[in-house]
């Protein structure tokens, strides 16, 4: 999963934190700092499972639907300012729709921020740095996010991890501009398979036949062929694959301390998920071309840091 060629300065973490550009103009600068942070592949009940104490501290664990299945479209969702939703029956989506892209003006605190501010590209970093004034920025961890692909139009600093799994490198490499606000985009893989964090060492992941040589063709943008597919996993097998996403997802709200740490006080913090995944239900596992309610479940937290 790591992938050093990914690494648009090919330098570790530590070394990416760099200067924050001073800003050169007099756009209308205002608004408050905002952190979105996406643990890739996590389920809403896995983190429900996980207890979480640190992210309660910016509000309540909600169940909210993601728009896609899977990490690519699910993230140009996010960044078209499209969060998971909660609309359930009764709503008028389109009205919702209207409503979830007004409510950015709250959580930048711009009430004159909405729809109309991201202008006709419907992207959120070109419309807040080019209108706003904000520095943005991106630590990416998973393949598909690397810096070659459009998602990372409107960022002034785009990095991909050499790990795929490490949020205290990323948390580690944060820096905030003091005269203007910012908008900071985080993807880490903890908890996407095999659902392992940094400290752990890959001798002890789960070996699943087939599975690790997969994402190696995937990282290479090779395609597949369907005897490369590889056998579906036990019952067994399953609950534990399950049994570590729930470990991860502890594990990235202990690392919320360091998140907490690094931010800005009075910084609008979301944490979320780009899709979930699925551990055998209905007889299937992972995600993707997958569309399962299971898949498109995911936890959603939101508040400012006091
Ligand atoms: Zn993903």
């Amino acid at each position: 999963m790591s992938d050093p060629a990914m690494s648009r300065t090919k330098r570790p973490a530590s070394s990416v934190r760099g200067a924050v550009p001073r800003l050169r103009d007099d756009r209308e600068l205002g608004g408050r700092h905002v952190i979105l942070v996406v643990l890739d592949s996590l389920r809403f009940d896995s983190m429900a499972a996980a207890r979480p104490r640190l992210a309660l501290r910016l509000g309540p664990l909600q169940r909210r639907w993601s728009y896609a299945t899977w990490t690519g479209p699910a993230h140009y969702n996010l960044l078209m300012g499209l969060l998971p939703h909660d609309a359930g029956p009764g709503s008028f989506a389109a009205a919702w729709h209207g409503a979830e892209l007004s409510a950015w003006g709250r959580r930048l605190g711009r009430e004159d921020l909405g729809l109309p501010a991201l202008g006709p590209a419907l992207w959120l970093p070109s419309a807040l740095r080019e209108r706003c004034g904000y520095f943005t920025q991106a630590f990416v961890s998973m393949p598909a996010l690397n810096p070659a692909v459009p998602l990372a139009v409107g960022f002034d600093r785009y990095v991909s991890m050499p790990r795929h799994n490490d949020v205290h490198a990323i948390y580690g490499a944060l820096s905030f501009p003091e005269d203007r606000p910012s908008f900071t985009l985080i993807n880490t893989g903890e908890t996407h398979y095999p659902y392992a964090t940094a400290e752990e060492p890959p001798g002890g992941w789960p070996r699943l036949p087939g599975v690790h040589g997969v994402f190696g063709r995937l990282a290479n943008g090779q395609p597949l062929t369907e005897a490369e597919a590889p056998a579906f996993f036990s019952p067994p097998h399953l609950r534990e694959l399950k049994a570590r996403q729930v470990r991860a997802a502890s594990a990235m709200d202990d690392a919320l301390e360091h998140l907490f740490d690094r931010c800005p006080r009075g910084a609008h913090i979301i944490l979320t998920s780009d899709h979930g995944e699925l551990f055998g239900e209905d007889g299937f596992f992972g995600h993707g071309p997958i569309h399962h309610e299971k898949v498109l479940e995911v936890p959603f937290v939101e508040g400012l840091l006091d």
